[in-house]
């Protein structure tokens, strides 16, 4: 018997991995995670390390192991139990061990000196690539090559572009001048969270949120760890009941992880929190250096702190003795990683609590189907806070259907509804958020006349539009021509989905001369705290109309908008990916959950094309759980999670014949690998982006009811592909139950 051990935990490079015998006497005794005294270099220094695995076969020749001398026995460190969570996260994500551990373990890294700089496209893919044929025209090379590179990767690292991409200066500079990218620094922020005055606040729990904390305390006490959905709308105190349950595990001596996704977290919560728990909280955020994100995993580990706030990476904080995890918002994307290993937070959360004895808490307004099938099936327990605890009413909710309009002959971007609503606002001195709704890349092509979709055959999902006038299917490949007129009603108002914010912004400007607008979008948030600065000047009233993308409709409380417009429901409601009703559902929901905050209550104004759609619907009565019922059917016929599960296989080569030959092989061999009705094979298929920076892509899916058949065909095509030389210069990673699509 062999294990696999690595040597020091906190070094940057933490990149190898030993081998040692394991003696007789401690067989049995060691597990992943065991600290163990080995002997070590030349000297055979005694030396302290973990186990990350075992094996039966020697890695290279046997009598040059060494063996591993003892166990120190001390009682068991943070760490062992996060070496066990990295083999559970290898385990159930792939990838290997070494990149696991660099996920969960808080690294020590040298600070580098130098500022990092980032390069950003500030255009959209369609103006971009209208620049990108200029430049070609124009035969100015250095421009295209670094647009191009944009284009396939809007964030680049400048220090990379300099170097592979032969970029100097001056062209980085053209670009600039020509509004298409900017030069991003990043900042350092000193003491995230400055001591602050705990302040004794005693709140009146509505009956909900005491019966909510009520079972969370009896389950405490108990000794039950569980999971648990706090299920409540928008403002229903959710915060609030997350706080109580925090206190009563900090009470008892232990420490409790807070995420957050970046963009929500206010410095309204860490207030909240802070005003509560004092100093004893910190956060962490991306834009933190490494040394002071370190500097803060050390203040957990040596019990400094209580609490912690931060996104997704925050859930690895290496407390000593962890009570609790929340996971607010727990429905969003963010929580999934998109490096690997591609860990959910949620799953991984529950995974941790399990090997710490914590409790995890889930919230949300707008809950993950994953999370309220759990529910449902008695996984976990479900709070629910359905009103509103604060003061505010819910919306009333209306949806303008766009096909109207448009026989009406109304062809501007607002409804007749939407326009009058804004005017009377204007003259009320109220303001109005209008949201629209732009993912990504919105491929779908659809009918402005009766809101037809181009959707595959096969899989219920929407075609998207390829260079070259093709539709293409992005999980099974189908493809057909562009279509010139609409197959269902003739109509030649068919094309691809267009609409920006700054478009908006001015076509709200010449609509209504007098009033003055704000913009929030990727573009005007790109300085520091460019977000906050927007945010807060719309606060104190310094615009009327706030026109943004899905950022402004997370976290903050303006009491004074009263009116809330969506400008273009379709566009998330036919992204090409299974999840888009889902995320459609959420993004009207939280939208709409903007409006009426203060004290006369609010409307919404839906626009759609397509009003009749089950989420655009249920969105407008705020009906949730219809919502779910429709939804998770839809899941259960077509085997998507959470009802079945999905692993993605994304190949990648620079020879384009083999990759396609090679995917072809492990389609097949993958086919094999499950009897039918165990274990399906689609694909393979192109992704969103076909060809990055010259490298060919294809994604490959596997279905399966039973999440261990997908690890295992995962094992199993691993096997194959390392021992198969067709697949040498292929590069292949797996995403289990993926969220974001390629
Ligand atoms: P959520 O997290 O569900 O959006 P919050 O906890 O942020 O809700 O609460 C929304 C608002 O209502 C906050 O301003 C909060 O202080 C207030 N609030 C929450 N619970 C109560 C309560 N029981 N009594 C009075 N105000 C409350
Ligand atoms: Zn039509
Ligand atoms: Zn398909």
């Amino acid at each position: 018997m062999y294990a696999d051990i690595i040597i020091d935990i906190t070094n940057e490079k933490l990149d190898k991995i030993f081998q040692y015998t394991v003696p007789k006497e401690l067989e049995g005794k060691l597990a992943v995670g065991t600290e163990v005294l080995v002997p070590f270099g030349k000297g055979n220094k005694e030396t302290r390390g973990y186990i990350v695995g075992f094996s039966e076969t020697p890695g290279y020749d046997p009598a040059k192991i060494k063996e591993i001398l003892a166990v120190p026995g001390e009682s068991v460190g943070i760490e062992t139990r996060l070496v066990a969570l990295a083999a559970w996260m290898k385990e159930s994500y792939g990838g290997t061990m070494i990149q696991a551990l660099k996920t969960v373990l808080p690294i020590k890294r040298k600070e580098r000196e130098r500022e990092k700089k980032t390069l950003v496209l500030l255009v959209s893919p369609e103006e971009g690539e209208k620049r990108l044929r200029w430049y070609q025209k124009k035969n100015q090379k250095a421009r295209a090559r670094l647009l191009e590179a944009l284009l396939s990767s809007p964030r680049l690292d400048y220090d990379l572009a300099r170097e592979k991409l032969n970029i100097t200066p001056p062209v980085v500079r053209a670009l600039e001048e020509d509004g298409l990218l900017l030069t991003e620094s990043s900042r350092v922020y000193r003491n995230p969270v400055q001591a602050g005055r705990k302040a004794g606040r005693q709140i009146a729990y509505t009956t909900e949120q005491a019966e909510a904390i009520r079972r969370f305390s009896e389950d405490y006490d108990r000794g039950l760890r569980r999971t648990y959905l706090v299920y409540g709308v928008t403002g229903s105190g959710k915060t609030e009941v997350y706080m109580a349950m925090i206190r009563k595990v900090v009470e008892a001596g232990r420490q409790a992880i807070v995420l957050i996704p970046e963009i929500a977290l206010t410095w309204q919560t860490v207030l909240r929190f802070q005003r509560m728990f004092g100093d004893r909280v910190s956060i962490l955020n991306s834009r933190m250096s490494a040394g002071e994100r370190y500097d803060q995993m050390q203040r957990a580990k040596k019990g400094e702190i209580d609490v912690m706030i931060g996104p997704r990476s925050a859930l690895f904080t290496p407390f000593p003795r962890l009570g609790l995890i929340v996971i607010d918002e727990e429905h969003e994307g963010s929580y999934k990683s998109e490096q690997v290993p591609r860990y959910h937070a949620r799953e991984t959360a529950v995974e941790r609590a399990r090997l710490e004895g914590a409790g995890v808490v889930l919230g949300s307004a707008t809950p993950s189907l994953e999370a309220f099938y759990r529910c449902e099936r008695g996984e976990y327990v479900l709070l629910r806070l359905p009103s509103r605890a604060g003061s505010g009413t819910l919306p009333r909710v209306r949806v303008a259907d766009m096909r109207e309009e448009l026989k009406k002959g109304n062809r501007s971007i607002f409804s007749d509804s939407l326009r009058e609503l804004m005017a009377d606002r204007l003259q009320k001195g109220q303001q109005t958020m209008l949201f629209i709704n732009r993912r990504g890349y919105a491929g779908f092509v659809s009918c402005r006349s009766c809101g037809h979709v181009i959707k595959c055959p096969h899989c219920d999902v929407s075609l998207s539009a390829h260079r070259g006038g093709r539709l293409v299917c992005h999980y099974c490949g189908y493809e057909r021509p562009m279509v010139r007129t609409c197959p269902e009603c003739g109509s030649p108002h068919i094309g691809g989905f267009k609409a920006g914010t700054q478009q908006i912004e001015e076509m709200v400007k010449r609509e209504f001369p007098g009033a003055r607008v704000l913009r929030m979008d990727a573009d005007t948030t790109r300085r520091k705290d460019g977000h906050e600065k927007i945010l807060s000047a719309f606060g104190d009233g310094e615009a009327d109309i706030l026109v943004g993308t899905q950022m402004i409709v997370k976290g903050h409380d303006f009491p004074n908008v009263t009116l809330v417009g969506v400008l273009a429901a379709d566009m998330s409601l036919y992204t090409d990916d299974y999840r888009s009703a889902e995320r459609t559902f959420q993004l009207l929901t939280q939208a709409a959950g903007r409006a009426g905050r203060g004290e006369g209550g609010g409307e919404v104004v839906i626009q759609t094309y397509s009003p009749e759609h089950y989420s655009i619907e249920t969105a407008a009565r705020q009906d949730y759980e219809a919502f779910y019922e429709e939804e998770i059917r839809y899941r259960e016929i077509m085997g998507y999670p959470p009802a079945a599960h999905l692993l993605a296989v994304l190949l990648a080569a620079q020879d384009e014949e083999k990759l396609t030959t090679a995917s072809a092989y492990l389609k097949e061999f993958a086919a094999r690998l499950g009897s039918s009705g165990q274990l399906a094979v689609i694909g393979p298929a192109s992704p969103h982006v076909g060809k990055v920076s010259d490298v060919y892509r294809k994604i490959l899916y596997l279905k399966s009811e039973k999440y261990g058949m997908l690890v295992k065909a995962k094992d199993r095509m691993e096997q194959y592909i390392e021992l198969n030389r067709g697949f040498r210069d292929i590069r292949i990673q797996f995403d289990f139950d993926p969220v974001h699509s390629f």
